[in-house]
């Protein structure tokens, strides 16, 4: 009977690397995260790779690269928070300029619906809803001259969560053009997301909308008849 082999004892080095993260002492960016398409805080964070042993960082075997990072989703960006903060503010920057200038435009010619649609479709991707609305207010004359306007302000009460104002405007936008696709389909998205929810009144919208060819009606069509059975 053979002995069991005696076994030697062993001394293994584990080797490795890992990559260690840490914060910076920067300030976060409070703004709109690309990724979850929420309001959040964006950090500053470096990332270096670390020479391990025993899974214990030993000594580095990067430079320190920077990165920015969603507080919520956890989205990483390749860029340095200050970066991202400059890149924020020279945008704000320009778009105040062109909502001047848009203004200013208007002011010429109160009545032209096509610059008080783009004014308040500026204001509304600078998430300022009020000034959108109190653009609608200072030219009513372009407002009523036009549904595409109508649904706009429609979409911006939406956006800012006053969804029987919302509902408001797209039946106003719906009574010069029955068949524009886009205030049924925002119509449909309120009633879904009022309180109380009206689940048949989204149905009927999402429906005209998907009738109207207007993109993803079908989805949402499915979406709203799905609640209305109570599923
Ligand atoms: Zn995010």
């Amino acid at each position: 009977m053979a002995l069991p082999r005696k076994r030697r004892p062993g001394f293994i080095l584990l080797f490795g690397s890992r990559n260690i993260i840490s914060d910076e002492n920067t300030p976060p960016v409070q703004t709109t995260c690309p990724r979850c398409g929420q309001p959040a805080q964006i950090v500053g964070r470096t990332y270096r790779t670390w020479f391990t042993i025993f899974f214990l960082p030993v000594f580095p075997m990067s430079g320190s690269r920077r990165f920015s990072q969603c507080s919520l989703c956890h989205a990483q960006f390749p860029v340095p928070v200050e970066d991202l903060r400059r890149g924020l503010a020279n945008n704000e920057q320009q778009q105040n300029q062109q909502a001047i200038t848009l203004y200013n435009s208007l002011r010429a010619s109160p009545a032209n619906s096509i610059t008080l649609n783009q004014l308040m479709l500026m204001y509304a991707s600078m998430n300022e809803y009020a000034q959108a609305i109190s653009a609608a207010n200072d030219f009513p004359e372009a407002l009523a001259a036009s549904e595409q306007c109508m649904s706009t302000l429609g979409r911006v009460y939406l956006a800012n969560e006053q969804r029987p104002q919302a509902i408001e405007w797209f039946d106003k936008a719906l009574a010069r053009n029955s068949s524009l696709g886009e205030a049924h389909y925002y119509k449909a998205v309120a009633h879904l997301t009022n309180t109380p929810p009206d689940y048949g009144a989204a149905v009927a919208s999402a429906r005209q909308a998907r009738n109207a060819n207007f993109a993803n009606a079908d989805a949402l069509l499915r979406e709203a008849e799905t609640k209305d059975r109570g599923e």
